[in-house]
């Protein structure tokens, strides 16, 4: 049986990244949001020094290889993906676009760990513990792929000791500080072979100074605005051979081993994306609470059904939703974190959060009226933030895909 009472060094932890929203992220949260682009950086370098250039969010661990026979589980209900979930959760409470647009290894760390080797590991996660900010970032979408990265049309063509890029990759989180600001790399996917579908896809990582790599824009956005988000370039862009994460084989055309490995990656990364959604629709639910609470409304737990009014009742749907979410999203980290593969939990968690946050942000707006919509309030921030979780690492649809291939045993062809 899985257990998430959380143990009291982790709960300690959590107050403690709770006060630090309260404190450093909220006060500055309208201002970022309003200065778009604008880096926070003494918040960036606090950050930084208090993390030891990890990064706010731990970089998910790989379940890349099996649980070996007898091999201990990890000690404790609340193991090292669930902690990372827990506290993601407690600074986008705070304020998700500043969250976002701290410096660490970001999505292009999570895929090193999740499918590179010990020598990439070393080589590029290590610089992180450096002096300075760095952020690593992951670029898969295309002006003509989102959803179906099997449509990636960016190519990596192999030249001696080199591979040569080119393609134009757009929406990458962290982009500019990745790719030009800081001494980062982006994770690139590429094709080698396009007559090979997907078996030919590979990601590969692209240092910041890599001849031929520009970026070319950054995106003005709805919500997270603090958080860049960049188009970028390639063009015949020259990268060691050895930047590939897995190998450069493309062995058998019908089977898709290594575009699974690549894909492995949102397994991890999923989860923190779902604890970021969790961690705004919570905000949304804790202002309604203090709000009504300021008017003299209570909510009344114990009451039963026919006495509850029409607040009570949509306020204990968006908790209730929330929560599960929460629960649903702890499983698939517990999981990851027990090497247990985790596809179809990371799906339903992420699938469930994105639309609990983004739900609980518009029923907040409808209970409070006006008090919502004023900037005077962070509400309206919040409604913008939260969709965002239902965007990128895979959209709702996508994940409600995937959980009912999953059930379904049916394949990408069979159902899609
Ligand atoms: C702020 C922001 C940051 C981002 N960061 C990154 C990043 O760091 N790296 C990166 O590579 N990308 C990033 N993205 C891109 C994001 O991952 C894509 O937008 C997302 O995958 C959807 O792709 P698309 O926009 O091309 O939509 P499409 O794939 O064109 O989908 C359009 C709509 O159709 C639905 N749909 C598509 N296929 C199906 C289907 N088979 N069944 C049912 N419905 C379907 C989708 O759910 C969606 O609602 C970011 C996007 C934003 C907005």
């Amino acid at each position: 049986m899985i257990d998430f009472e959380i143990p009291p060094n982790i709960k300690q932890m959590q107050k403690m990244i709770h006060e630090f929203s309260v404190n450093s992220l909220r006060p500055i949260s309208r201002e970022f949001d309003e200065r778009e682009h604008e880096k926070p950086w003494e918040l960036i370098n606090m950050m930084h020094a208090m993390t030891g250039g990890t990064g706010v969010m731990a970089t998910p661990r790989s379940r890349k290889k099996e649980k070996k026979e007898g091999e201990k589980k990890e000690e404790g209900p609340v193991t090292g993906n669930v902690m990372a979930a827990i506290l993601a959760e407690e600074l986008t409470w705070g304020d998700a676009g500043l969250m976002l647009c701290l410096s660490g290894p970001g999505l292009g760390g999570a895929a090193i760990q999740a499918t590179g080797t010990e020598e990439q590991k070393d080589r590029f996660l290590s610089r992180f513990k450096g002096e300075k900010p760095i952020w690593g970032a992951m670029a898969i979408t295309e002006p003509g792929c989102g959803s179906d990265t099997a449509a990636i049309t960016t190519t990596a063509a192999r030249d001696g000791d080199y591979w040569v890029l080119n393609g134009e990759k757009i929406f990458v989180t962290s982009g500019l500080m990745a790719a030009q600001e800081s001494d980062g790399f982006v994770v690139v996917w590429a094709t080698v072979d396009k007559s090979a579908g997907r078996a030919g896809i590979k990601a590969f990582i692209v240092e910041k100074g890599a001849p031929g790599m520009k970026v070319t824009k950054v995106e003005h956005k709805l919500g997270i605005r603090a958080s860049d988000t960049a188009s970028i370039v390639f063009e015949d862009c020259r990268i060691p051979y050895d930047n590939i994460l897995g190998s450069p084989e493309v062995i058998d055309k019908t089977k898709t081993e290594g575009f699974k490995g690549v894909m492995a990656t949102f397994d991890a990364t999923r989860p923190m994306v779902a604890a970021m959604a969790i961690g705004v629709g919570r905000a949304a639910l804790d202002f309604t609470r203090e709000t009504l609470e300021k008017e003299g409304i209570e909510i009344r737990y114990g009451a039963s059904s026919f006495e509850l009014t029409a607040v009570e009742r949509d306020f204990m749907e968006m908790e209730t939703n929330l929560h599960a979410a929460r629960l649903l999203n702890w499983r698939a980290c517990w999981m990851l974190d027990n090497k247990i593969p985790n596809n179809l939990e990371a799906a339903m968690g992420k699938a469930k959060s994105g639309l609990a946050a983004t739900r609980a942000t518009l029923k907040a707006v409808e209970i409070l009226g006006p008090l919502g919509y004023s900037r005077k309030y962070l509400l309206e921030k919040w409604i913008r933030d939260a969709k965002i979780n239902d965007i990128f690492e895979g959209t709702g649809q996508i994940q409600t895909l995937i959980v009912a291939r999953r059930i379904l045993d049916f394949t990408r062809k069979e159902l899609k």
